[in-house]
């Protein structure tokens, strides 16, 4: 995939759900996404952008034209922004919106914001666009067409076509707001789009609302655009943003935190005040202790934990962009999911999207799934694996089908093959061999045997102990694909204790027959259900 405009190209190299590992290459810079922007305070630097290059490998950074203006002015007009940063990398930057919208207005038009940001000269840059914040319905409208109105008037003022602009995507919460922006924004000649004020909902923990609004962008925006996600660095929702498919991240919360003394982690943030130890190998915490942190001044503190906290969400990008390599995204969201209710809540609510995520994700996928619990059932790889089931079992006419119950699922021995097809004849007579022969396979449900070999059958490695919700649909999804094949039917087990507990106080249709390994051994069968089961087959 690939994406390509005369100041900027975008161009993907790996991909697992929707998330992307690839290069964005502006007129003069190259890096690789998905990548976190540190944000830099040029009045109140906490780490130095050589720092952030020399020791951590920082290759971009934003920093923000309305303060680099009020404070430096003609100064950082003579010398360029990367001159006044000294930082080679990289710079993009903001428009002052995010002052406007937590401090009030700001006192610039958006001609002298974008002229500036010309003189100062950036690889990209953002327009003066208007921030939904928590507006209602009827404000959040407006702020939507003057940001539209604003991203027109800035084409027309543009003179270099050596910087790349963000064209911003408002609407906020108002999701319907936001896929109309979004939509008119793709219009616009704007490289890269960027979904505006995740801010507010993220500050209150409201992960689900951020998953409706990043969803609701990607459905209305070309895909091969690059996507940036302003104000979002926290390393505990970093994946679920990428899986959503963002690219790029700015953030100012490693230093904010660090200044509250807090401590960032994959798994939530830790006041300091409550620790005892620093459960992390970055080299500010290798060299010093939890106590030695809490005894130091605030200034020194606080670059201590700033140092800590963007180690943290840069080992955390590595962990997403290693995952996206091995197909394993998924796996990580569910790991990531158990940090914080708010976040299961989002992970649970990728449901709602499965079909979505399913049409968007990469269907050349070789390796095991790891099912941990209701919600993997939603992955993109079982998700479409059902769709083809129901294709393949649409129109089917079969006079009567057998499915399987076997341990291991899915893979019936030779022996147990053996058994069973003795049983089903005396069952059903010489009819058996027209029979549909299907084996159970959860999560995934039932499985005609010639589907058996298809990723991802066979290599999803699941608990021998199913839980009650994954047998529950299993079931019901078994019971849709058989209800339009016909109720003439047979369940054969093994005689498990798990293929036992799958059928016991289920209602499967069909008289239900044991084919043990060793010896036929019938269960449960009533006479009376196997007549009626072969008057129907024969009438
Ligand atoms: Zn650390």
């Amino acid at each position: 995939m690939r994406f390509q405009s005369c100041e900027a190209a975008f161009e993907v190299k790996h991909k697992d759900v929707l998330g992307r590992i690839g290069y964005l290459t502006t007129c003069r810079k190259r890096i690789e996404t998905p990548t976190l922007l540190p944000v830099i305070n040029p009045s109140k630097l906490v780490l130095t952008p050589k720092e952030l290059d020399e020791k951590f490998g920082v290759r971009a950074l934003i920093t923000n034209a309305y303060l680099v203006k009020k404070r430096f002015g003609q100064e950082a007009i003579e010398k360029g922004i990367h001159r006044l940063l000294d930082f080679e990398g990289l710079v993009v930057t903001d428009s002052g919106a995010y002052q406007a919208l937590r401090y009030g207005r700001i006192d610039m038009q958006q001609k002298e914001i974008l002229d500036f940001q010309e003189a100062i000269h950036p690889d990209v840059g953002v327009i003066l666009d208007v921030p939904t914040g928590n507006s209602d319905a009827n404000q959040a409208k407006l702020t939507v067409e003057e940001t539209i109105r604003r991203a027109d008037e800035a084409v027309k003022l543009r003179r270099r076509k050596d910087i790349a602009w963000i064209g911003p995507i408002q609407g906020g919460t108002h999701l319907d707001l936001l896929g109309f922006s979004a939509r008119e924004m793709s219009k616009r000649p704007y490289p890269i789009l960027a979904l505006g004020s995740p801010t507010v909902v993220m500050e209150r923990y409201r992960y689900r609302t951020l998953v409706d609004m990043i969803v609701t962008t990607k459905m209305n925006i070309p895909p091969s655009r690059p996507l940036h996600l302003f104000g979002a660095g926290h390393p505990s929702m970093l994946s679920f943003a990428v899986a959503l498919g963002c690219d790029l991240f700015d953030s100012a919360a490693y230093a904010l935190f660090a200044y509250e003394d807090r401590y960032m982690t994959e798994d939530g943030t830790l006041k300091l005040e409550n620790m005892e130890y620093l459960p992390c190998g970055c080299p500010t915490c290798t060299k010093s202790t939890a106590s030695e942190l809490k005894s130091l001044g605030p200034d020194e503190r606080a670059r201590r934990l700033a140092s800590h906290n963007l180690w943290a969400t840069l080992l955390e990008i590595k962990k997403i962009k290693q995952a996206i390599c091995e197909g394993r995204l998924w796996e990580l969201l569910e790991r990531r999911s158990r940090a914080h209710p708010a976040l299961l809540e989002a992970f649970r609510a990728l449901g709602k999207y499965a079909g979505f995520l399913e049409r968007h994700s990469p269907s050349n996928k070789s390796h095991g799934i790891f099912y941990y619990g209701i919600e993997s059932i939603y992955r993109p790889e079982i998700v479409r694996f059902r769709k083809r089931l129901d294709r393949y079992t649409r129109g089917i006419a079969k006079p009567c089908t057998i499915v399987l119950f076997t341990q291991p699922w899915g893979q019936p021995s030779e022996a147990f093959m053996e058994n069973a097809k003795a049983v089903a004849k005396r069952y059903l007579g010489p009819s058996y061999k027209d029979a549909l022969t299907m084996a159970f396979v959860p999560p995934l449900g039932t499985v005609p045997m010639e589907l058996l070999d298809v990723y991802p059958v066979g290599k999803i490695a699941i608990s021998s102990d199913l839980d009650e919700e994954t047998i529950y649909e299993a079931v019901k999804f078994s019971r849709k694909i058989l209800a339009k094949i016909g109720h003439n039917l047979i369940t054969i087990t093994d005689g498990s204790p798990q293929a036992e507990k799958i059928l016991k106080g289920r209602a499967w249709p069909g008289p239900k027959v044991t084919a043990n390994l060793f010896k036929e051994d019938i269960e449960g069968y009533k006479q009376n259900t196997f007549e009626r089961t072969r008057e129907k087959i024969s009438s």
